[in-house]
């Protein structure tokens, strides 16, 4: 049996328990593994609405089911059409299909919805977003490495993926990767245990266009090897004039646990940030996102009332505005009151960015100090009711405030199953959702940890 039929096994297994039958014949039947490369598993599903459904609620199954038949974290990928249906010979193939037959199921992992279109120019990201629209005329010239920087919500992912977008759109044969430094870590360090780091290699030589996300995760541990074969990467990658395209939240000389040598390279093309929206251009970006609320009217007096209240990060505004959607529904209005603005603001748990800075260790000793449960008891085996439920709220919060993944957090949390640590995590989420005094407490324990 290969792997990919083995996991695909268990995924079913657990699918038909987590849903109703009726459920599981629409959206799970028809689907298929195509494949999994290193911490990807490519999924084919038969229609392009499913991915919602999948994206809520086959996670944690595929991360389930990753763990338990491979030992990994696997992140689905999703695709629409078959091989064979793309392959059909037509009387003069475009090169895209080509490109799609000789390259089978190269992913490029890129968000279709984040586009140029829809990326709103303003004062803090005009001259970057000039500088990310070069690209496409002429990938592999031009700013070359493109290092973008900035602070969290300000929409560095975004215009990157609008950059490779961009590049198919115009040149469909060439050949784009879109990795986050986490997806690119794995892979090398998945290569190495399986002994593929040729053939990993030989694929980022053979992109077009390679970017990398949140590039200062790349020094988060000691992966020393790690960034050396970053290094390689990116000088294989240079020599042969194909693109770079990197973002960070900080600039490259404050990279500190990066080589000279790498940092210097980057700064061979162009380093360029981007700086919080000035009002204006939050109401702009305010009107783009509100069109994703159709049924929703939004006076001006309200969207001026929330474009006051997030000056620094974008993805608090939206998530500002998936709140207000809720409300407005469970109030049954259709127009956005500044009442309603205002509420839901007060109720929404910031989601703040993802800070690997954070010990686990401060943490656990938040969480503990806040329900009288010691660090060492954390990581012990007792299970008394108090002291389990603050192991499982500090499991949720580690993932929730940093990036570590769900065995390290086990490893963390004395030696515990990252099954285990999903539970944790689940549980707690569910919780969330009904208990009003637990979603305080948790805000006044991230209030402390920062
Ligand atoms: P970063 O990678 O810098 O943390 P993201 O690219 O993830 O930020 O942006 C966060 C959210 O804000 C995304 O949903 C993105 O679409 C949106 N966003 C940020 N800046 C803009 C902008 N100028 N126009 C439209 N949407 C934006
Ligand atoms: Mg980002």
């Amino acid at each position: 049996m290969t792997k990919e039929t083995e996991f695909w096994q268990k995924v079913m297994e657990l699918a038909k328990t987590a849903m109703t039958e009726t459920t599981y014949d629409f959206y799970i039947i028809g689907s298929q593994c195509l494949s999994i490369e290193g911490n990807q598993v490519h999924i084919y599903l038969d229609h392009p609405s499913k991915k919602m459904f999948w994206d809520r609620n086959l996670r944690d199954i595929i991360l389930t089911a990753g763990f338990e038949v491979l030992d990994k974290e696997l992140t689905p990928l999703y695709s629409f059409e078959l091989e064979n249906q793309i392959a059909e010979p037509t009387l003069s193939p475009t090169a895209y299909q080509v490109r799609k037959k000789v390259y089978p199921s190269a992913p490029t992992n890129l968000i279709s919805k984040y586009r140029f279109d829809n990326f709103i120019i303003g004062e803090g990201n005009r001259f970057t977003t000039m500088a990310a629209l070069t690209v496409p005329d002429d990938p592999g010239k031009g700013y070359n490495p493109l290092f973008i920087w900035g602070g969290p919500g300000l929409g560095k992912t975004h215009l990157v993926h609008a950059i490779g977008n961009a590049v198919l759109e115009q040149h469909p044969t060439a050949r784009v990767l879109y990795l986050t430094a986490e997806n690119f870590l794995n892979q090398f360090v998945s290569s190495i245990v399986s002994n593929s780091m040729d053939k990993l290699k030989e694929n980022f030589r053979n992109l077009d266009v390679l970017i990398i996300d949140d590039v200062q995760f790349l020094a988060k541990e000691k992966y020393d090897s790690t960034l050396e074969e970053f290094f390689n990467t990116f000088e294989a990658l240079y020599n042969n004039d194909k693109h770079i395209i990197l973002t960070s939240d900080r600039m490259p000389k404050e990279l500190n646990d990066f080589p000279e040598r790498l940092v210097t390279r980057f700064s061979w093309g162009l380093i360029t940030d981007i700086t919080p929206p000035d009002f204006e251009t939050r109401i702009a970006i305010l009107r783009e996102k509100i069109q994703e609320y159709p049924q929703l009217e939004f006076p001006q007096t309200a969207i001026e009332y929330l474009a006051n209240q997030f000056s620094s990060n974008v993805r608090d505004l939206e998530g500002a505005l998936k709140n207000i959607s809720l409300l407005a529904k469970g109030k049954e209005v259709s127009t956005v009151s500044i009442e309603i603005v205002a509420e839901a603001i007060r109720s929404r748990t910031p989601d703040s960015p993802k800070m690997t800075v954070i010990p686990i260790e401060r943490i656990q000793e938040k969480v503990g100090k806040f329900y009288g449960v010691t660090v060492k008891e954390m990581k012990a085996t007792k299970r008394t009711q108090n002291i389990a439920l603050a192991r499982q709220i500090a499991m949720y919060l580690t993932r929730d405030l940093t990036d570590n993944s769900l065995p390290k957090i086990g490893k963390e949390f004395g030696g515990r199953d990252h099954s285990t640590v999903l539970h944790a995590i689940n549980k707690i989420k569910d919780m969330l959702a009904t208990d009003d005094n637990l979603r305080l407490e948790i805000e006044e324990i991230k209030q402390k940890i920062r």
